[in-house]
C-alpha cells in the first residue's frame, strides 16, 4: 500500500482571509485556526519546521544587533552615495545579490531599506539555507527528522516559482518514491501586501491556488494507493488603516542613533538598543504616549515565547495597533495595502489548517503542524 502525505503551504493565508473568500477542495475534511507567532515570516517558518518556538529554535528577526560581527562594516562607506539613486530597490536589490555571492549565503538574504549609515550595528540571521536537512537552526526540522527516519521525502525550492515547484512535484509523484512532500506556495503573501485582501487580484490568486492544489491531489491519486492533503499557512493578512512617522517621532528628541542608541524599524515593529539611561528614559517615555501602537514588555515577550536573555534583537519594543504601519521603515519606503505582523492575538494575525484527515483537538498554533506531519507520516507505516 503505498501512501502520499501532501503538505501545501501557502504563505500569508490568514483564518480571515479564506472566511472572506472560501477555499473549495472536495478532499477537505477538517478546517482549522491556528495562532501563529509574534514577528515575522522569519520567525514563523522556522516555527512551522521545528514545532517549537523562536526562543526555542533561535530565529526571530531578521536583523539582530552585532556590530563586532557585522557584515555590513563596509556599508558606511556607502552612506556617502547620493540617495535618490543607492535608495531605491534594484540597486539595494543587486547589492544584497553581491553580498550573498561573495559571502557564500544560502538563505533568502535582503538588506531592504536599511539605512547602509545604520547596517554596520547589525547582523543577519537568514544567511543559509534552513529547509535542508543540517541547516542552521539550533533545534531539527521536519527535514532532519525525515533524514534520521529514512522517509523519502520531497521538499519545493524556495528560490524558484510556484508553476516550477508544483511541477517539479509531480515529477517526483511520477517516481512514486516519496511519501512525504512539503510544497511551498509564497506569492499570495505578496498579493496581498501590493492589493490588500479584498482585491480582484486576490481573489483571482486564491481561485489559482485552488485549482492547483486539487489538480496536483488528483495526480497523486492516480499514482498512490491513498493521499492525504494538509493546506496551511504561517500567518494571516491585515489591510492597512493607517501609518506613523515613528523615526520622526525619535529624531525630533534629538537624540543621536548610534550615539544614544540604535533602532531597526521592521514594518509594524520598532526595536531599540540604548548606549545611556537618558535615552532609554526619553524613548521609553516618549512611545508610551503613542496612539499608534504600545510597548511590548519582557512580561508578554516571554508569554510569546521569543524573549531572548542577550537582548540581540532588542533591549525595548514597540509594536502598531493592527493595520497600522510604521512608514517609512527599514523595510519599504512606501506604505503598503497589507502588512502582517501585528500582535498574535488579533483576528487578522490567524493562520489556518486544511486536512483531508481530522485534526486533533491539540492542534491550535503554527507551533503543532510539525505533530501532524509526523502522526501523518508515521500513519503510513
Ligand atoms: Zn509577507
Amino acid at each position: 500500500m503505498k501512501k502520499l502525505s501532501l503538505f501545501v503551504f501557502i504563505d500569508g493565508f490568514g483564518w480571515e482571509v479564506y472566511k472572506k473568500h472560501g477555499f473549495n477542495n472536495k478532499a477537505i475534511d477538517t478546517r482549522k485556526k491556528l495562532k501563529t507567532t509574534f514577528g515575522f515570516s522569519s520567525g514563523a517558518d522556522p516555527s512551522i519546521l521545528t514545532g517549537r518556538y523562536p526562543d526555542e529554535h533561535t530565529h526571530w528577526s531578521s536583523f539582530y544587533y552585532d556590530p563586532k560581527n557585522s557584515p555590513f562594516k563596509f556599508c558606511k562607506y556607502l552612506s556617502f552615495l547620493p540617495k535618490r539613486i543607492f535608495d531605491r530597490f534594484r540597486p539595494r536589490h543587486y547589492l544584497s545579490r553581491a553580498m550573498k555571492f561573495i559571502n557564500g549565503y544560502t538563505g533568502y538574504f535582503e538588506i531592504y531599506s536599511v539605512p547602509f549609515a545604520h547596517l554596520p550595528y547589525f547582523d543577519y540571521l537568514e544567511k543559509h539555507d534552513y529547509f535542508v536537512p543540517n541547516g542552521i537552526l539550533k533545534t531539527d526540522t521536519i527535514f532532519d527528522w525525515c533524514v534520521q527516519n529514512d522517509i523519502p521525502y520531497h521538499c519545493s525550492n524556495w528560490r524558484k516559482s510556484e508553476t516550477y515547484n508544483i511541477n517539479a512535484l509531480k515529477e517526483k509523484i511520477d517516481e512514486g518514491d516519496i511519501e512525504f512532500s512539503y510544497l511551498y506556495l509564497p506569492t499570495l503573501d505578496g498579493v496581498m501586501h501590493t492589493y490588500g485582501t479584498e482585491h480582484e487580484k486576490t481573489v483571482e490568486k486564491i481561485k489559482w491556488l485552488e485549482d492547483q492544489i486539487s489538480n496536483v491531489y488528483d495526480y497523486a491519486n492516480d499514482k498512490y494507493d491513498e493521499v492525504s492533503l494538509h493546506i496551511f499557512s504561517d500567518h494571516g493578512m491585515c489591510d492597512t488603516q493607517g501609518s506613523v512617522d515613528l523615526i520622526k517621532v525619535i529624531e525630533n528628541t534629538g537624540l543621536v542613533y548610534g550615539k544614544d542608541y540604535v533602532a531597526m524599524y521592521d514594518s509594524t515593529m520598532a526595536r531599540f538598543w540604548f548606549m545611556n539611561d537618558e535615552a532609554r528614559e526619553t524613548i521609553e517615555d516618549l512611545l508610551s504616549f503613542q496612539s499608534s501602537g504600545k510597548i511590548v514588555d519582557d512580561d508578554e515577550l516571554k508569554e510569546m515565547r521569543v524573549f531572548f536573555e542577550d537582548r540581540r534583537f532588542g533591549e525595548l519594543f514597540f509594536l502598531t495597533n493592527p493595520g497600522i504601519l510604521i512608514n517609512p521603515s527599514y523595510f519599504g519606503l512606501q506604505a503598503i495595502p497589507g502588512m502582517h505582523g501585528f500582535h498574535p492575538d488579533h483576528k487578522d494575525s490567524h493562520s489556518l489548517m486544511f486536512s483531508s484527515t481530522s485534526i486533533d483537538e491539540n492542534i491550535n498554533s503554527i507551533t503543532d503542524i510539525r505533530k501532524v506531519m509526523e502522526k501523518e507520516i508515521r500513519d503510513e507505516k
